[in-house]
């Protein structure tokens, strides 16, 4: 018992231990994607899906994200070029269902000073009313 394979076990939990409790996958946006909790779905994809936020900052506030569960902008790698492509695209054409033809903003809060609260990638489109810069 033990050993090289009790070390390397050692070592998993330790570096889980040091992250954040909201840093672990799965979140509740996994269950948005597999209908386990339900949302207001606007649009959605093999890679992706749009639904409205439940806690708007704006008459019209939605977010975009893959339904592969990147944590956070920074994990991702060039690998995942054209998804962030397509989430753009998706959060523009939805926009535009939306009626939002006079302008909006797109926002990723990346980490803790980015004051991001759901670890998976996720991409707000607020719009609806005049923004103000710069944010807050
Ligand atoms: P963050 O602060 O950039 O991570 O944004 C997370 C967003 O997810 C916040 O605007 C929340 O209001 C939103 N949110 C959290 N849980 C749910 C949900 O169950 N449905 C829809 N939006 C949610």
């Amino acid at each position: 018992a033990g050993g090289q394979d009790g070390e390397v076990q050692k070592a998993q939990q330790a570096a889980e231990a040091r992250k954040e409790p909201g840093q672990r996958p799965p979140t509740i946006f996994s269950k948005i994607i597999d209908r386990t909790i339900r949302a207001d779905i606007l649009y959605e994809d093999d890679k992706c899906l749009a639904f409205r936020d439940v806690a708007p900052q704006a008459p019209v506030h939605f977010l975009v994200i893959p339904k592969r569960p990147i944590p956070r902008l920074s994990h991702a790698a060039a690998g995942d070029t054209e998804l962030l492509g397509h989430l753009l695209v998706v959060a523009s054409q939805t926009a535009k269902v939306e009626g939002l033809e006079d302008g909006y903003r797109v926002v990723i809060n990346d980490g803790k000073q980015g004051a991001q609260s759901v670890y998976h990638l996720h991409l707000h489109v607020l719009g609806g009313r005049q923004m103000g810069w710069p944010p807050g």
